[in-house]
Parts: structure tokens; C-alpha cells; sequence
């Protein structure tokens, strides 16, 4: 008997949701359809600076108003505690270290790094060999996951094809030790992701093609807590008329906008992009 299909939609409640987010989602619900499965709606409310409440009121609308349907929902403000035992796991199998250099990094870490600017920088490996970490998570201290220098993380992600990025401290790495956990006792976007596509049971990862090297990341996090990596699916991303990624800046792109300008949900999916074919 074949797996069912598991797959999630994932908004942060940081705004209101855009065409191309719409759009991503949209492929999210589409190919779950196809599936016959179940899909999940989780919550990311896990920023305490700029999660709203009534962002994550209006991501809801949006999406049942799009034409969206899910079966079951989650909030992970709500499971700490188990991103805090899959923190504890790693720190008994000596996989993390706490790192006293990371405040401008750690701004943003319980959010997608969907820009190079939102993303971590190359960390050099400087608090790596300090002193050995108690095996006990200590309060008010960052935590970095070491990733084996030099290694190579593959994929075949089902849309984007073949990916490759190179793990290590040096600059011509694509990323470095990431941090895992954040000195106000809140896990990285990174784990919390990890920890809650394997407590849902997700076969296949649908999200924006912006967050291809943060998978390279997860499959580390998944193998070190033994978890199975699931199917990814990267979609193309939409741009403005400028060749601009899509952000939630770009108010008028909001489906909220798009509606009280008289758009219908039709309207809305009409305007979405053909996904280019496989590795273009
Ligand atoms: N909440 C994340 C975002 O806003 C989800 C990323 C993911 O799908 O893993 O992009």
C-alpha cells in the first residue's frame, strides 16, 4: 500500500498574504487534491516581534476565500515544548554548541530566510571548539548546529530538479553552523520546521523556490534527529513588472487588496504564472 499524501500550507502571520504567496499555496492545495490526501495548516507564529493575531485571523479568510480548503490546523507557538526536546536531543548527541557571537544573525532566525538578506551569513566557526557544551540546554544562550565541513547536500527536489549546496565555515560555503535555537528560549525557523514536518507526518514539502538552501539545512536537522526526509516541491516564484520578488510589502498585491478592488478568486488564480518544467 502506497504512503497517503501529507502535505501542509505554512503562512507566518506577519502580514497580509499576497498573490504569491496565494500562488504557492495554490499549488500546495492543488497537488494534494490530485493526491487525495490530507493537508495541514500550520501557523508559523513563532516571531514574538511580529506575529499579529489578526494577520493569522485574515491568512485564514484569505485562503477559504481563494478557493483553500485544509483538514487540520496547528499553531506552533503552541509546541515549544517539543522543539525544546528535539533541542535536548541534539545537544546530548553533541550536535550543537552555544555561540556567543550571533545578535545580528539571531533578528530574524524564527523566520524563512526568503531573501539573501534575511538569511544567515557564513558563520566562521568561532565559538565551535570553546569550551564543550553542558548537556543541558542553558538558559539565555544561542545555539548553532555544526555542519559537517566541506560536505556536499544533495536533492532532487520534484519541480526544481538535482540541488547541491556546500556546507562548511569557509566563504565559498553556502551556508554555515545555522543557529538552531535563540536565547529567549525559542527554536530557529530551521527546527521548528523539522520538528513539525515530521510530527505531521508530511510527504512532500510545497513552498517558494527561495527556500532551496534552507532544505539543504533541514536534511541535516533530519538526519541527526532521525527523521525521514520528505518530497520537496519549490515553486517558482512571482515578481512584479520590476523582475521583483514578491513581498509583503507589496500592498496592493494583497489578496485582501485584490478582492476589495472586485477581483474574484477566479480573477486572482487567472493571474498566476505557469510553473516553468522541471530544473528550469
Ligand atoms: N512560514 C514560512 C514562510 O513564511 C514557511 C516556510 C516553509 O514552508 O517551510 O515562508
Amino acid at each position: 500500500m502506497s504512503v497517503p499524501y501529507i502535505g501542509r500550507l505554512a503562512p507566518s502571520p506577519t502580514g497580509l498574504l499576497h498573490i504569491g504567496h496565494a500562488h504557492t499555496f495554490w499549488i500546495a492545495y492543488e497537488r494534494e487534491r490530485a493526491a487525495k490526501g490530507k493537508l495541514w495548516l500550520r501557523d508559523e507564529d513563532l516571531d514574538p516581534q511580529r506575529s499579529r493575531a489578526d494577520f493569522a485571523v485574515a491568512m485564514r479568510e484569505d485562503l477559504h476565500w481563494l478557493g483553500i480548503t485544509w483538514e487540520a490546523e496547528m499553531r506552533q507557538s503552541e509546541r515549544v515544548d517539543l522543539y525544546r526536546a528535539a533541542m535536548e536531543k541534539l545537544l546530548l548527541d553533541g550536535l550543537v554548541y552555544p555561540c556567543s557571537c550571533s545578535r545580528k544573525d539571531l533578528q530574524h532566525a524564527t523566520q524563512a530566510p526568503h531573501e539573501d538578506s534575511d538569511d544567515e551569513p557564513v558563520y566562521n566557526g568561532r565559538c565551535r571548539f570553546a569550551a564543550a557544551p553542558k548537556a543541558i540546554l542553558t538558559p539565555n544562550t544561542n545555539y548553532r548546529f555544526r555542519v559537517p565541513d566541506g560536505e556536499a547536500i544533495r536533492f532532487v527536489d520534484v519541480h526544481a530538479g538535482p540541488q547541491s549546496f556546500r556546507a562548511g565555515c569557509d566563504v565559498s560555503a553556502d551556508f554555515g553552523d545555522f543557529l538552531v535555537w535563540r536565547k529567549d528560549g525559542l527554536p530557529s525557523y530551521q527546527l521548528a520546521c523539522v520538528v513539525d514536518d515530521a510530527a505531521m507526518g508530511i510527504t512532500e514539502v510545497v513552498r517558494g523556490r527561495d527556500l532551496l538552501k534552507s532544505t539543504a539545512r533541514q536534511i541535516l536537522l533530519q538526519r541527526a534527529l532521525g527523521f525521514p526526509t520528505p518530497s520537496y516541491f519549490h515553486a517558482d516564484l512571482m515578481c512584479d513588472d520590476a523582475g521583483v520578488r514578491l513581498a509583503k510589502r507589496h500592498d496592493a498585491l494583497s489578496l485582501r487588496a485584490m478582492r476589495d478592488a472586485g477581483l474574484s478568486p477566479q480573477d486572482v488564480r487567472d493571474r498566476f504564472p505557469e510553473q516553468r518544467s522541471p530544473g528550469a
